[in-house]
């Protein structure tokens, strides 16, 4: 079964149990036993999935209940904490430090996805202003390192490797020196795997550990493995210690439990998951998003608080839309909001299908907030009589585009691009404004 089937099943049977008329225990227990089964069919292991519905009963306890409670909300509360449990190792992941050369290994069985994963792993830091590259030690299968050079070349991140060197830990060492010596900051190391857990593979591991001490191990698993996934993880875990999983091809039609089997087994955290055969299908891990949108919830609770939370200003603003204006001040209120919100990706994730939209993934969050600042920079360059302007006297007298121009360090264009985008948003404001009178005279003409 698929991890959305799984999602779907689980939560029809929340709503059926949430709805239902008469929510007594029967309908409890029945909701237990079809979450139960749409577990054992993903492939979860048979003892978690015992252990998550024995939670889940002692955390609602129906017969202590008293009356009062909210029984619905109890229910679904419980279901989601123990869901997030199941994935959630307690594990810090490994963060690599920026001015250090951290050294990241990869292993796992041939076919998990690892050379693949490898340079969607390098990408990632590297479009985070990480210098990242990449090491091929898989002497084993022939074309590895061709595979490995095709990637990395496309994705322009330097690579090193060897076409005459049999030993895979030297190949190792030497990649890992050099990019060392070079100040590479994020060096990942690619390993060879076979088609099944085997000493030779192990003793090879060990070896190439013992070559290059990586600061982190990473452990590639194919979601598509179903229950052996929880014994290969455990192999792998005592012969190379591994401090994080990623899970790959969660796009395909298998069961994801058996990945989440071998997450519980390990106590590793899932770094992240692999989502397609492109080099940008890669998504960040954890547990409560992935269980919220394992749900189809999204996680509007979470965006509600952080919005809350960050005590934005938006009365000035508000009133002067009914009003049908929008001025440059109100411009700057706003820009100053969302640069409060944080990343476009933190709020992207939280909000249902948003993180999923194509393109979201290429949004860069540096580069978006750098622009923020530099619009603000702008309007920060404006006397007071401007700011509170409807931008017509730059219209009017362009020298003063020039002046905020010269005060803020930004060019002419940018501060006129600016006043075009605080002319769209008055033009709006002026049609907003407009349909809130004749709503409001709508309503007082039919007594409201
Ligand atoms: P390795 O032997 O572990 O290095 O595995 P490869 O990186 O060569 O990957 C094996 C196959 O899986 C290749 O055809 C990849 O394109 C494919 N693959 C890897 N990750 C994903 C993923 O997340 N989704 C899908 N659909 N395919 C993937």
């Amino acid at each position: 079964m698929v991890l959305q089937d799984l999602g779907r099943r689980i939560s029809t049977a929340l709503h059926d149990v949430t709805r239902a008329p008469n929510l007594d225990e029967k309908a409890f227990k029945a909701m237990l036993n079809e979450i139960s089964h749409a577990l054992l069919e993903a492939d979860v292991n048979v003892r978690l999935v015992s252990k998550l519905s024995n939670s889940i009963k002692n955390q609602v306890n129906f017969k202590d209940l008293p009356p009062a409670v909210n029984k619905k909300r109890l229910i679904q509360k419980a279901v989601f904490d123990e869901l997030v449990k199941l994935v959630d190792p307690h594990a810090e992941p490994f963060k690599p430090k920026k001015g250090k050369s951290n050294v990241i290994m990869f292993v796992g069985l041939q076919g998990a996805g690892k050379t693949t994963t490898c340079t969607k792993l390098a990408r990632h830091y590297q479009a985070r202003g990480f210098r990242a590259c990449l090491v091929c030690a898989d002497t084993f299968r022939a074309g590895a390192f061709d595979q490995l050079k095709q990637n990395a070349v496309k994705a322009k991140i330097p690579y090193y490797g060897s076409l005459t060197e049999t030993d895979p830990a030297v190949v190792a060492r030497e990649g890992v020196e050099k990019f060392k010596k070079e100040r590479f900051e994020v060096i990942i190391v690619d390993t060879s795997g076979r088609h099944r857990q085997e000493s030779a593979l192990f003793q090879e591991m060990t070896d190439i550990q013992a070559a290059i001490k990586p600061d982190e191990t990473i452990m590639v698993l194919d979601s598509s493995i179903g229950q052996q996934a929880e014994s290969q993880a455990k192999a792998f875990k005592e012969a190379a210690d591994f401090g994080a999983i990623i899970i790959t091809k969660t796009d395909g039609h298998a069961s994801g439990g058996g990945a989440i089997s071998a997450v519980a087994a390990t106590h590793t955290p899932i770094v992240f998951i692999g989502t397609g055969e492109h080099m940008l299908d890669f998504e960040r891990f954890a547990p409560q998003q992935f269980v919220n949108k394992l749900l189809g919830m999204g996680d509007m609770a979470g965006l509600v608080e952080h919005v809350q939370s960050l005590k934005l200003d938006q009365k000035d603003t508000i009133k002067h839309i009914a009003e049908g204006i929008f001025t440059i001040r109100d411009l700057r209120d706003q820009l100053g909001n969302i640069m409060k919100m944080g990343p476009l990706s933190k709020i992207s994730g939280m909000i249902p299908g948003m993180a999923n939209m194509p393109g979201m993934d290429q949004m860069d969050n540096e580069e978006s907030s750098a622009k923020l600042k530099r619009m603000i920079y702008i309007c920060d360059s404006m006397t007071e009589k401007e700011l509170d302007s409807d931008g017509k006297m730059f219209v009017e007298n362009p020298t003063r585009v020039v002046r905020v121009a010269r005060g803020s360090g930004a060019s002419v264009r940018e501060v006129e691009e600016l006043l075009t985008q605080q002319r769209m948003m008055a033009g709006m404001a002026k049609k907003m404004g407009g349909n809130m009178k004749n709503m409001q005279r709508a309503q007082q003409a039919m007594g409201g």
